[in-house]
């Protein structure tokens, strides 16, 4: 079984060593990869830097860095680009990423399909390139199936694989792996996993990326907001469940949402 795991760059020493330890205590079961999230508009391009090329140096699983491309003129793409092949850094995980507020010039890129373009006529095939799907549809685009053929043009403008946005509902990936398939994908489609330890954290991010809580679970996370040991019991075992379902009818990679901490996220992907 494949597995990768998601970590933001951390602010403080405090938080470096804490994600030091993580990367260690997640490597015990050999992901194919981490990766490092950017700031849209550039926020945390030193911090993301920095932690990829931290993990890269002293660990012995890949960085994959994220890279959204919104607010980026090219040769600062390049800048950051060079860095990375310098650093044997094959993989990218590429994104619009979303325009922070009261940014004026969004630069030389609009959607993730231009960068994916430019990345493969600059480099060639030396970045493996991650692009984002939503099987519940991204919460800007116009309907689902434009959404659709948007996805899809970042795959025929050159695409290696794709990790999606997490969902609680296996229905809408198995949908939308087989509606991309009709438009001719073929790349891998990676589930991306959002394990459940915070009630109004994971409401808030939904609301944000547009990820549907199916009631039922909700439900239930509202009754133990007070409980947190209840909550991650009952949240540990549903996504457990949604990755054996996902598991039994063929997916053969996970990505996880880590929030820079080993459980529960190991403790699912032991189960796989
Ligand atoms: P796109 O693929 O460009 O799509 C964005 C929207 O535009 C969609 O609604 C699409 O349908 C629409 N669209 C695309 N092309 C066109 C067109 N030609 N005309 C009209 N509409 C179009 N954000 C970060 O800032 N940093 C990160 O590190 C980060 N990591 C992520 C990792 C994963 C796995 C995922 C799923 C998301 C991540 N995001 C990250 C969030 C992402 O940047 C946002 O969801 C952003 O709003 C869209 O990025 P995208 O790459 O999917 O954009």
């Amino acid at each position: 079984m494949k597995t990768s795991f998601e970590f933001f760059p951390p602010r403080t020493e405090k938080g470096q060593k804490t994600l030091a330890q993580v990367r260690q205590e997640l490597s015990a079961i050999q992901p194919e990869y981490f990766s490092v999230t950017f700031g849209a508009g550039g926020t945390t391009q030193e911090a993301t830097l920095e932690t990829v090329l931290d993990i890269q140096k002293n660990d012995s699983i890949p960085a994959a860095p994220h890279l959204s491309c919104i607010g980026s003129k090219k040769d600062e793409v390049i800048a950051l680009l060079d860095q990375y092949k310098k650093a044997n850094i094959n993989r990218i995980v590429t994104l619009r990423g979303d325009v922070p507020s009261g940014m004026r010039d969004i630069g030389d890129f609009h959607y993730a399909n231009e960068l994916v373009e430019f990345i493969k006529t600059q480099y060639n095939d030396h970045f493996h390139i991650e692009v984002a799907a939503y099987p519940e549809m991204h919460p800007q685009a116009k309907n689902i199936q434009a959404d659709l053929q948007h996805f899809a043009n970042k795959v025929s403008a050159g695409a290696d694989a794709a990790i999606t946005q997490y969902f609680y509902n296996a229905d809408a990936y198995f949908r939308f792996v087989d509606e991309a398939e009709k438009l001719g994908v073929d790349i891998p489609i990676t589930p991306g996993i959002m394990p459940i330890t915070n009630h109004t954290q994971l409401v808030r991010f939904s609301n944000m990326c547009g990820a549907e809580i199916p009631k039922w679970i909700l439900e239930r996370l509202r009754c133990y907001e007070n409980d947190l040991e209840a909550l991650s019991a009952f949240g540990t075992e549903v996504v457990t469940d949604l990755c054996q379902t996902l598991k039994n009818q063929g997916v053969d990679s996970f990505h996880f949402y880590s929030m820079n901490r080993t459980q529960p996220s190991l403790d699912i992907a032991k189960t796989l």
